[in-house]
């Protein structure tokens, strides 16, 4: 099979994977995951003919996925996938570019800057801000927080490039008790040790206290959040951010999926966060595009230029370049796929998925508690958090419900206590769905709790 051939035919199996969506299990069944063994070959001294190898991967790999991209999806807040993203992705694949910086490819370079300030416009934050496109939320909190310790050491009068951190003065951390494994994974990383972080204490919904803040000053970076994994729920921005800000410190929030409420009815939730110093959300999750894409964004863009610059002899770059704004020296165009869907979508169009996400969340939380279920959050966003009569009942439902392949969402531990969490967050769900699942929980709660 030549190139083109070997391309159609890949295409045609995307195309028939596309038409199960909805017919499918939304996890694998035993003979799928057992069939996994195929691959377990020796690496071969020969290569295989490229439609043997697409042939394999999709004869045994399709029917071992998870069905995320599937209206019946509610695990994780993953979103689905924007056909108009999709279909950049596979033209992007053709054109092969690496997007480092205008020399590398010119239409990358571009169309990352106008995903940029459309990213900057729906999200209403500074325009003048640096977005860099990187592989995760996690990715990009690191960056950001790079570039906040930079900035903070600079401002003491501290080379942090030159000297690094023996000796420096100490920068510290506030992160919300309810802050993601992720944010504190960078810090982490970052060389932030978990025994020196200071932790703000959180309110009955999860959000961080403002009566209970820790002291501020201005060599602290303060890590809030908007939209908590379980309840969806945002810090109160408007309190806690004029305050970190008098006091001199930097505010960096972790918005992977909530920072999108910003471009919803739903702003209100979001109010004053835009008085922050960066910011981090993913592409991947609510806005529905492909995975590696996400946002790092700095109010500060010469913070970020300066902390994130790889400019070699050979390879010098603009500070907007995007190998400039990440960790990545060569990188995909992520920008692209979110500029698709951005513009597919239009400002209207991220507004009524958004919106009508939420409304499906409150219609399952109202529909459950009818079934005579426990909503445990106050369901303001697109998470709803669930817990049966029992906790060996509410494990029970959720492993049940799991292993009919209908539908899927996760476990989580909520105050102590098992619970199950449903996101609704793929653009492919409609009422419909929300109204199966319901239908499917109840009927489980009569079975299992009788
Ligand atoms: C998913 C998530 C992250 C991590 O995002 P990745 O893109 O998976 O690295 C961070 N914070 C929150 C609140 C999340 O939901």
């Amino acid at each position: 099979m030549d190139e083109s051939a070997l391309l159609a035919n890949a295409n045609e199996r995307a195309q028939s994977y596309i038409a199960a969506i909805g017919k499918r299990r939304v996890f694998p069944d035993s003979g799928a995951l057992t069939d996994l063994a195929s691959f377990e070959e020796p690496f071969p001294e020969h290569g295989f003919a490229g439609a043997d190898v697409l042939g394999l991967l999709d004869e045994k790999g399709s029917p071992a996925t998870v069905a995320s991209n599937d209206p019946r999806y509610f695990g994780f807040v993953v979103g689905a996938c924007l056909p108009a993203a999709a279909a950049a992705e596979r033209l992007m694949l053709a054109w092969d570019q690496c997007a480092s910086s205008f020399d590398n490819s010119p239409i990358a370079a571009k169309l990352e800057q106008i995903a940029a300030g459309w990213v900057l416009e729906a999200l209403d934050l500074p325009r003048t801000s640096a977005v860099g496109f990187g592989t995760s939320a996690t990715a990009s909190t690191l960056v950001c927080i790079a570039a906040a310790r930079r900035a903070i050491l600079a401002r003491q009068g501290w080379d942090f490039d030159g000297d690094g951190l023996t000796g420096a003065p100490e920068v510290r951390i506030v992160i919300s008790e309810t802050g993601h494994i992720t944010v504190k994974k960078a810090l982490r990383i970052l060389g932030f040790g978990m025994k020196r972080i200071l932790v703000a204490p959180t309110d009955i919904h999860g959000r961080v206290d403002p009566d209970r803040l820790p002291a501020l000053d201005d060599r602290t970076i303060l890590c809030l959040q908007a939209g908590e994994v379980n309840t969806g729920e945002f810090d109160p921005f408007a309190e806690l951010i004029p305050k970190a800000k008098a006091a001199g410190a930097w505010v960096h929030v972790d918005g992977a999926f909530g920072l999108w409420a910003r471009a919803s009815s739903k702003a209100a939730l979001t109010e004053s966060i835009d008085g922050a110093d960066s910011w981090t959300t993913d592409g991947h999750k609510w806005l529905n595009t492909p995975y590696d894409g996400a946002m790092a964004i700095c109010r500060d863009a010469g913070a970020l230029a300066a902390a994130m610059n790889s400019d070699a002899v050979y390879s010098s770059a603009a500070s907007d370049a995007q190998k400039n704004l990440n960790l990545e020296f060569s990188r995909r165009a992520r920008g692209i796929p979110i500029w698709a869907a951005l513009r597919s979508l239009g400002r209207a169009g991220v507004a009524e998925m958004v919106d009508r996400h939420c409304a499906l969340a409150t219609r399952i939380a109202d529909g459950l508690r009818a079934a005579g279920y426990e909503v445990l959050n106050r369901v303001l966003l697109n998470q709803v958090l669930v817990r049966a009569t029992t906790d060996a009942v509410t494990v029970a439902i959720r492993q049940a419900a799991q292993a009919s392949g209908k539908v899927w969402f996760g476990p989580t531990v909520w105050q102590g206590r098992p619970a199950f969490r449903i996101s609704v967050s793929s653009w492919r769900t409609e009422e419909i769905h929300a109204d199966q699942l319901i239908q499917q929980l109840a009927a489980l709660r009569q079975d299992l709790e009788s």
